[in-house]
């Protein structure tokens, strides 16, 4: 994995936080990580700060790769979503 890009930077516009799927807002400073995965694929992603720092303590899952906007924000904890409980189950 060649790493591309790898660094702070203010959003010259709206983004979406790959990590939690909640907006980067224009002006904001967010983390762009840019590299190269299998095949010469190309992946780029924004992170709000502290999603990037929440995703940089779990090397593994960087290396991974994980499902996008599946975070709550800034955490290791994936999204509760405000689903009624499954009681239809008989
Ligand atoms: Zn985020």
């Amino acid at each position: 994995m060649t790493i591309l890009t790898d660094k702070d930077q203010t959003a010259r516009k709206n983004h979406k936080c790959i990590w939690c799927g909640d907006p980067i807002n224009k002006g904001e400073l967010y983390h762009l990580n840019t590299v190269i995965c299998d095949l010469d694929e190309f992946c780029s992603g924004k992170y709000h700060l502290d999603c990037w720092k929440a995703g940089c303590s779990d090397p593994y899952l960087m290396e991974d790769g994980f499902e996008v906007y599946s975070f709550a924000r800034g955490s290791l904890l994936e999204k509760q979503y405000q689903d009624e409980p499954d009681t239809r189950t008989v």
